[in-house]
């Protein structure tokens, strides 16, 4: 069955069935690019009503069909028959309510991340002028147990001043202006966090010294990139 006979038999929107397959080859790409093993992860979209489609509670997100989804209200109750959403919805539902220009959110379970702040690896550090120029820093969470609101709580701070953020122990929340912007700034946390990782195997890592991030921040300005930056403004910046 083709995506519009799916949409039309389901009575989706053509919003509503895009979005659904989205979500589901995003899922793909996470998967296949590790970032996500087993039933880890939730990818989100919000629709033009103000609702919120989701991957659904224990299920594989490289392996789904769009009819597999949840679809929710902001308060993460499901508005049809369909499946139960994660218990992990309450991530993305304070990623919206805290980013009204937020379509976008992906949580996986990256394992270079992950593993940098098992090892009190700092992501913020200016380091990759690519990274400086468009999202700044990647901030840390404080640790959250799972499954309690101590884990929407962890990363509201953030996700206020940060589209990239990685959660102690567990992994990593990026947020964008549609699921493919999202899944952009996973994959380059994910990169950055493999090339600290080397550098960190192999000698002293050592920041960018001020001035050039500065000349990094003022090329940015002259690019006319508008983004979400956390060196510009100073998000989740750890005082010396
Ligand atoms: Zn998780």
């Amino acid at each position: 069955m083709s995506l519009e006979e799916l949409a039309h038999s389901r009575g989706w929107s053509d919003e509503i069935a895009r979005l659904r397959h989205s979500i589901c080859e995003i899922g793909k790409l996470c998967y296949a690019k590790g970032f996500i093993v087993g039933a880890d992860g939730n990818i989100s979209a919000r629709t033009s009503d103000g609702t919120v489609l989701i991957t659904p509670a224990g299920a594989m997100k490289g392996f789904l069909q769009p009819e597999q989804l949840a679809h929710v209200d902001m308060q993460g109750r499901v508005i049809d028959n369909g499946p139960r959403c994660s218990t992990e919805t309450g991530i993305h539902l304070v990623s919206y309510r805290e980013r009204p220009d937020v379509q976008a959110v992906l949580h996986c379970h990256p394992p270079h991340a992950v593993a940098l702040t098992l090892a009190g690896i700092d992501m913020q550090i200016p380091v990759i002028p690519e990274i400086i120029v468009t999202i700044g820093g990647i901030p840390t969470a404080p640790f959250g147990t799972p499954g309690t609101d101590e884990l929407p709580e962890s990363i509201r701070a953030i996700v206020k001043c940060s589209d990239t953020v990685v959660m102690q122990n567990h992994g990593s929340v990026t947020l964008g202006s549609n699921l493919l912007d999202a899944f952009k700034k996973l994959d380059m946390l994910e990169h950055t966090a493999k090339i600290l990782w080397l550098a960190h195997c192999v000698g002293t890592v050592k920041p960018l010294a001020p001035e050039e991030v500065a000349k990094l921040l003022d090329t940015r300005r002259k690019l006319g990139i508008r983004s979400v930056n956390t060196l510009e403004n100073q998000c989740g910046v750890k005082k010396p």
